[in-house]
């Protein structure tokens, strides 16, 4: 049986200019490294037993029959800098699947590779395969990953490393950064187009450029909040790296978090902790200000349309807080929240990061009740806090335990496992990367085999930053 995937292309309808036709860049050795059969049954692929076919398939070596690849335009603030053109400089769309984006990273220079080779190295595509299937286990919108594979060729960052590609799944690739390039452009029409496509495709219950903004608004105000629930810092969270679908797209330097603490930021470039963890509500709102301005050359009125988008924009950053309440609330077994309990989960919030506690395990232990591993315990406002919140849960018609268990994981990938992982996979040992994609896949359930990959980095293990090396 060979490789048959139910292409079909809708992108390629779009005015040309919102993209080039690119075939990946042929490599010298391709190797499968990981093929995730499930997802691949969901996209309608009959799946070949050829593994070379495979390999060559998924590290751009050879197109599949109905693939129309494309590298798309798109534009961005990159750490609050606008920049008139980006596009996929290392990465092409080959087309769709059951609506789903199939879309190879790493594949190569496209005509919007600026000086870069169009290529990726081997860590940050482990790195995004295992974090966003892990982040789709945890119940967070995310692209998926489909494939890795090395390309049997060396390339050049700090030092030559092996090249591979990551096939990236997604419910569409078009970002605010997509929106903002025509807009820049003063082109209407692509404009319209644009937003009449991603309608039809993401938001078809909506019609007008406001209401397709609030629909947008409503989605990454509940990823955000979802990040911050689990401890996710994004890393990069620059307007070419935002979504229209409100899935988490680009996994370069992000993280989650260890020991609890606001400010934590883990991109080496965000020298100025624009993206730090604590900031990633503000930032989402800052990024959807840019969507709405973009989107406002498709208003007659332009007053009047300035007025709205405003509102919309303005309406942000509490619908975010109301949500990221009701996530700490089951964080905390509560899943009937009173104006007090925002005040519960802040001052939880700030032992946490008086102890420096660990985020995942001080609410896997509040869950288990054994909170004496937390060390918050040691702090001397907690035995206020905690006869408060006993009280609290007194009064709760869901029983507190089962909220409690659904919405605080064991597992999350921690970054100095990660970064391990990597290190073992540059020297050939694939064994840790598969463990993680293995038990990632149910991170709320307890596993007596998994308890090592529960523990908080020691001082050595700490990975302070990630360097942008992708
Ligand atoms: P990212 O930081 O991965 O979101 O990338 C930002 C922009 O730089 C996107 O337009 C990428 O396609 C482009 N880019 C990143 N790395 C490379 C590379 N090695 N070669 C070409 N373009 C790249
Ligand atoms: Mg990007």
């Amino acid at each position: 049986m060979t490789l048959h995937i139910p292409f079909d292309n809708t992108y390629v309808s779009l005015p040309n200019r919102l993209f080039s036709h690119q075939k990946p860049t042929p490599v010298r050795g391709p190797k499968l490294l990981a093929f995730n059969h499930p997802l691949a049954e969901a996209l309608g692929m009959t799946e070949t037993d050829d593994a070379v076919e495979l390999a060559n398939v998924f590290s751009g070596s050879s197109v599949p029959d109905g693939a129309e690849p494309i590298a798309q335009l798109y534009a961005g603030h990159q750490f609050g800098q606008w920049n008139p053109q980006l596009g996929d400089g290392r990465a092409v769309l080959l087309g769709e699947s059951n609506g789903y984006d199939i879309q190879l990273k790493g594949s190569g220079p496209t005509p919007y590779a600026r000086r870069g080779d169009g290529r990726a190295w081997l860590g940050p595509v482990l790195r995004e395969y295992v974090v966003s299937e892990a982040m789709h286990a945890l119940g967070i919108p995310t692209t998926r990953a489909l494939a890795a594979a090395e390309t049997g060729e060396e390339i050049m960052r700090d030092r030559p490393l092996p090249g591979a590609v990551l096939t990236r799944v997604a419910s569409s690739h078009i970002r605010v950064g997509t929106f903002q390039v025509l807009a820049a452009r003063q082109d209407v029409e692509g404009l319209q187009s644009l937003l009449d496509y991603a309608i039809a495709r993401h938001y078809p219950s909506t019609g007008t450029p406001a209401d397709f903004l609030k629909a947008v608004v409503a989605k990454q105000a509940e990823l955000i909040a979802h990040w911050m629930s689990v401890g996710f810092i994004h890393g990069v969270m620059n307007t070419d790296n935002c979504a229209i679908s409100g899935e988490t797209i680009d996994y370069g330097p992000c993280a989650f978090m260890d020991a609890f603490h606001p400010g934590q930021v883990f991109s080496s470039i965000d020298r100025n902790g624009r993206y730090a963890y604590g900031n990633q509500p503000q930032i989402i709102a800052w990024n959807m200000a840019q969507l709405a301005t973009s989107l406002l050359p498709l208003e007659d009125n332009s007053d009047a349309a300035v007025e709205e988008f405003t509102n919309i924009i303005n309406d942000m950053p509490s619908m975010l807080r109301r949500i990221w309440q009701e996530k700490f609330a089951a964080k905390l077994g509560l899943s009937k929240i009173i104006d007090s309990d925002e005040a519960l989960i802040t001052q939880l919030l700030a032992i946490m990061t008086n102890q420096k506690a660990d985020f995942t395990n001080s609410f896997r232990y509040l869950t288990d009740g054994s909170v004496s591993e937390t060390g918050i315990e040691a702090h001397g406002d907690y035995a206020t806090w905690h006869a408060q919140w006993t009280a609290r849960k007194q009064d709760q018609s869901t029983s507190p335990e089962e909220v409690m268990a659904k919405s605080n994981p064991y597992l999350i990938p921690r970054n100095h496992q990660i970064e391990l992982m990597i290190t073992q996979a540059v020297a050939g040992d694939y064994e840790l990367f598969h463990r993680l994609n293995a038990v990632l896949a149910a991170p709320f359930e307890a596993s007596v085999e998994a308890t090592d990959l529960t523990t908080p980095p020691t001082a050595e293990e700490k990975v302070t930053q990630t360097f942008c090396g992708t």
